[in-house]
């Protein structure tokens, strides 16, 4: 547990860094961080940087519950140490480095309510057989304008010509700027576009291993609100801002490799391999009680539906995108499931330790997959609808105690607890909790956090 925090602090002052800013996921996927002075690390922070056990406590309208009866201990803090390969100099702060705190408990064993340990447990599952999960995140986003009322607004309102073309649809030169911002964070950011509806953009990441990508993307969220919002306007992942356009999703490519990295995802042709099955049959059974995960908001699931290339069902397909989970058409290294439910609202640490779980369940129990679904999938009768609401999915994640272990128990009671409070706030607060409109009080709730 002990780091060596002076000789940190003496790297990071020859590099011109005199504020740490030490960053931490709450369950809720917001990040918490703490900045703290270089020239006092090592004092200020000898068993590492300490946060109190309250920040699993607060829901996104600010409320306060205690599932695990945290509080009977006094209200002990956590410690977290310094990820050191995620130190990152900010370019649009200067002096100013991001890091990644990695939770424990006051004796030193992991903290299970926290989503970055949670991912690691899964992983450890992945390599006690011999694999090594690899994940790619996709996201996409809205940027908006403030309105003077205190709303948002999309800078562009033209319809249809907008998805994959230039310097017209990114008028202010945003997401060009913020390109050139990421690549000086090595967070493997390649690649920009602009998506169907206007205003809403796509920046792709390399893949990596597993907790590698989850950190990366943590990352690439806050950066894209920090920077974007350091220009006056706003980024939202939430997976469906506006009722009259398309949702934003957070597709996650996925394959497994030896512990030498070589992909078992095909068998040396164009099939796929017993293992990809497995995995897909994983994902597929779990779909219900993932999807709590996956897609956490009572908003999340206004995304989803029948023709919008997000998924309605849980099946999939090769290089088909109106299912839940396509296999896209690349072999070889590149061989991969991409699970097209989630989308950026979710916690990037429980999404991918979600989807993982789900898979392993299938590898460990050797899960008979589904036939594959041809053509537009939408209204293929063989497989089970995703949930329709936010209370569904967590009825369904609730129940399901092989995600509930393989996660952690303590984690899922912080995750339920926050959850329905926030659900029952939602009805609480409009006539018709069926409504497939986009409500003032979601815009209130998550326009600002997500
Ligand atoms: N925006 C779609 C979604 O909600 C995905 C579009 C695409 O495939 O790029 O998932
Ligand atoms: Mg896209
Ligand atoms: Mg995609």
């Amino acid at each position: 547990m002990v780091q060596d925090l002076a000789k940190l602090r003496d790297d990071l002052k020859e590099r011109g860094i005199d504020v740490l800013r030490v960053v931490y996921a709450d369950v809720l996927g917001i990040p918490r961080s703490k900045d703290i002075l270089v020239s006092q690390l090592d004092k200020a922070a000898e068993n590492g940087p300490a946060f109190s056990q309250g920040v699993w406590m607060t829901t996104t309208g600010g409320d306060f519950h205690d599932a695990n009866d945290v509080a009977s201990d006094g209200l002990q803090d956590f410690v977290t140490k310094i990820v050191a390969n995620t130190i990152s100099p900010l370019a649009w702060e200067p002096g100013v480095a991001y890091v990644i705190g990695d939770a424990f408990n006051p004796d030193g064993s992991p903290n299970l309510m926290s989503p970055r340990s949670v991912l690691k447990k899964v992983i450890e599952g992945y390599n006690k057989l011999g694999l090594q999960p690899v994940v790619g995140p996709e996201l996409e986003f809205y940027i908006a304008n403030r309105t003077a009322e205190g709303g948002f607004e999309r800078a562009l309102t033209q319809t249809g010509r907008v998805y994959m073309t230039g310097a017209l649809v990114d008028p202010d030169g945003d997401v060009l700027h913020l390109l050139r911002m990421l690549d000086r964070l090595n967070i493997g950011a390649f690649a920009s576009n602009h998506e169907f509806s206007p205003s809403q953009y796509e920046i792709n990441l390399w893949h990596s291993e597993a907790l590698d990508a989850a950190d990366r993307t943590f990352f690439f969220k806050t950066a894209v609100k920090d920077i974007v919002s350091l220009r006056g306007k706003h980024a939202t992942f939430l997976g469906k801002p506006w009722s009259d356009e398309g949702g934003s999703g957070f597709h996650l490519h996925l394959s497994v490799t030896s512990m030498d990295g070589t992909n078992l995802m095909h068998n040396g042709n164009s099939t796929l391999s017993k293992v990809a099955h497995q995995m897909i049959a994983g994902i597929t059974k779990h779909a219900a009680g993932l999807t709590a995960l996956t897609n956490p908001t009572v908003n999340a699931f206004k995304r989803l539906g029948p023709d919008t290339l997000a998924p309605y069902r849980s099946n999939w397909g090769y290089d088909n995108r109106s299912c839940m989970v396509r296999v896209p058409p690349e072999r070889g290294q590149g061989t991969r499931l991409e699970v097209r439910v989630g989308d950026g609202a979710a916690n990037p640490y429980l999404v991918i330790a979600g989807v993982l779980a789900a898979a392993l369940d299938g590898i460990v129990n050797d899960l008979p997959c589904p036939d594959d679904a041809v053509g537009m999938a939408y209204d293929n009768e063989g497989a089970a609808i995703l949930p329709e609401t936010f209370s569904q999915a967590l009825d369904a994640l609730d129940s399901d105690d092989a995600l509930r272990t393989q996660l952690s128990q303590e984690l899922i009671n912080v995750f339920m607890t926050l959850k329905r409070d926030e659900v029952a706030r939602y009805e609480a607060s409009t006539e018709d909790p069926m409504t497939r409109d986009v409500t003032q009080w979601e815009i209130t709730e998550y326009f600002e956090a997500y």
